[in-house]
């Protein structure tokens, strides 16, 4: 078991442990560096995972890793401290729970096995549950394909003062694709769980996806390439035999837990793991992380998709039984928005939410079937919710489209003049390429909701909250291929309080 420890009032007296088996460890353990994430207003998870001299040479056996988090980033004023097993069955990873911490302060921590420290790492846990909060601060982001630019807008998040980062899905890609590449992935798709360890292990080695983890705690979600291109439930498009599939998807769940700052009640039992879950910011927000990948329903009309991967005539696309979030998740969702009690409510999911049909020369609207437009009874089901909880402002931060959105999601898409429910925004994607400002143009044209998308660009977004009013700035590097490279904001927009909708600042 991970054991959970807190020792307080110890100074900082802190020595390092033997490990308990021999194993050829690297000669900096801790190379993938550190994590945190999941902050409570008393609690947060603290991440490293060690690190095998070869890749192709796994750790054996169980090390103790001490660890230790204090008030100041010289970790002198210590407030808590403890050792944790980093076993064989987990990756060697180490997922330290600790509680009895302040709400809405920053705390600086560090670990060391054989006597080798880590990086040190700064965290900040919630505010308290009912503190009058007057500013949260978050970045979004999402899809960071290795191959295709440097990590450099994860630098400038990284030097953001935030409470949180909100990652959207695609932390990794199990398949090489696009042009240009910078670097290389070295190995083919993985389907078993090493294969998995080492291509997380390959994304953790860049110095500035460490940074971005030391900086801040991180909120997370995944989508679908964190197993494979455009999979839902038990089937992928590549994986047509359900119980094959479930293997990879075991295997790849167990990863990303293994490398996630995530709690030991988050580990994956087989091929599942529930990651939703709600966190509250004081009495400014509760945010609401969905999963939209486990629990779908297959794709409509699978042969058309795998064609041209739009639906244009797709009976079944509008079938009222299809999920998107599975009927446990779309029940607790909706019981926690008819409960919620923040001035605002976030959500923090994969796919772009609002429609984007795509006009035919023929006059007939083609839609993507792998995001919410194939699934538009459950999007209906769930803007519903939103329309009827008692907090009446509501911000969705998306992923997946590697182009940055803004949009209104409407009551009925296909009535400009209905109620805004709700405002989006699609904070592009860290490298992965995408569409193109030209082949994103129709779109803007043909779905008047869509009130803002930029194309070419790689970056994230962040969203600056108060009680009045949401600011969501989108900020872009200007060269995913220079991991040296500046940032822009070419778009900042407002969504004022008791008036959801997108308005241009
Ligand atoms: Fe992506
Ligand atoms: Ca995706």
């Amino acid at each position: 078991m991970l054991r959970r420890s807190f020792v307080a009032g110890l100074g900082a007296l802190w020595l390092p442990s033997l490990a308990r088996a021999e194993a050829p460890l690297a000669d900096n353990p801790f190379g993938l560096g550190v994590a945190s994430g999941h902050p409570r207003s008393d609690s947060v998870v603290l991440w490293t995972r060690l690190l095998a001299a070869e890749p192709t040479q796994p750790l054996t056996g169980t090390y103790a890793v001490d660890w230790v988090i204090a008030e100041d980033e010289r970790l002198t004023r210590v407030v808590g401290h403890g050792q944790a097993a980093a076993e064989a069955r987990w990756g060697h990873s180490v997922h330290v729970e600790v509680d009895g911490l302040k709400p809405g302060r920053p705390y600086w921590y560090r670990f060391a096995v054989n006597g080798k420290g880590s990086a040190i790492g700064r965290t900040l846990t919630a505010p308290g549950p009912d503190e009058r909060v007057p500013l949260l601060k978050f970045a979004f982001a999402s899809c960071q394909q290795y191959e295709q630019g440097y990590y450099a807008a994860l630098r400038h998040m990284a030097g953001e003062e935030l409470n949180a980062v909100l990652f959207l899905g695609d932390y990794i890609y199990e398949i090489s694709w696009g042009r240009n590449h910078v670097r290389r992935h070295g190995t083919g798709r993985p389907t078993l769980l090493f294969e998995f360890r080492n291509r997380y292990a390959l994304y953790k080695s860049d110095p500035d996806l460490q940074a971005a983890h030391a900086a801040h705690p991180w909120i997370v979600t995944w989508d679908d390439h964190e197993v494979a291109n455009d999979y839902a439930d038990d089937l992928s498009p590549n994986d047509l035999d359900p119980g094959q599939f479930l293997k990879i998807r075991a295997a790849a769940y167990q990863a990303y837990w293994e490398h996630m700052p995530l709690p030991a009640s988050m580990q994956p039992k087989g091929p599942s793991l529930r990651l939703y879950d709600r966190y509250r910011f004081g009495d400014l927000a509760e945010l609401f992380v969905i999963d939209d990948r486990q629990y779908r329903s297959h794709n409509a009309c699978h042969a058309e998709l795998t064609r041209d991967r739009m639906l244009v005539d797709c009976a079944e696309r509008l079938d009222p039984s299809r999920t998107m979030l599975g009927a446990e998740q779309e029940t607790w969702f909706a019981d926690a928005l008819k409960r919620a009690s923040g001035r605002w409510n976030l959500l923090a999911q994969q796919t772009l939410m609002a429609e984007a049909g795509r006009l035919n020369k023929d006059g007939k609207r083609a839609f993507w079937g792998d995001g919410w437009d194939g699934y538009p009874a459950a999007r209906q089901k769930l803007l519903d919710v939103v329309a009827a909880s008692p907090v009446k402002d509501t911000v969705v931060m998306s992923g997946d489209v590697h182009s940055f959105w803004a949009t209104d999601l409407k009551q009925d898409f296909a009535m400009p003049k209905s109620r805004t429910v709700a405002t989006e925004f699609v904070g592009g994607s860290v490298t992965s390429q995408g569409f193109s400002n030209k082949r994103l143009q129709p779109l803007l044209h043909d779905n008047p909701h869509l009130r803002y998308g930029l194309g070419d660009a790689y970056g994230y977004g962040h969203l600056a909250l108060e009680a009045k009013a949401a600011t969501v700035s989108f900020r872009t590097v200007d060269d995913v291929r220079n991991p040296k490279s500046g940032i822009a904001t070419p778009a900042r927009f407002v969504v004022e309080a008791g008036s959801p909708g997108v308005n241009r600042a």
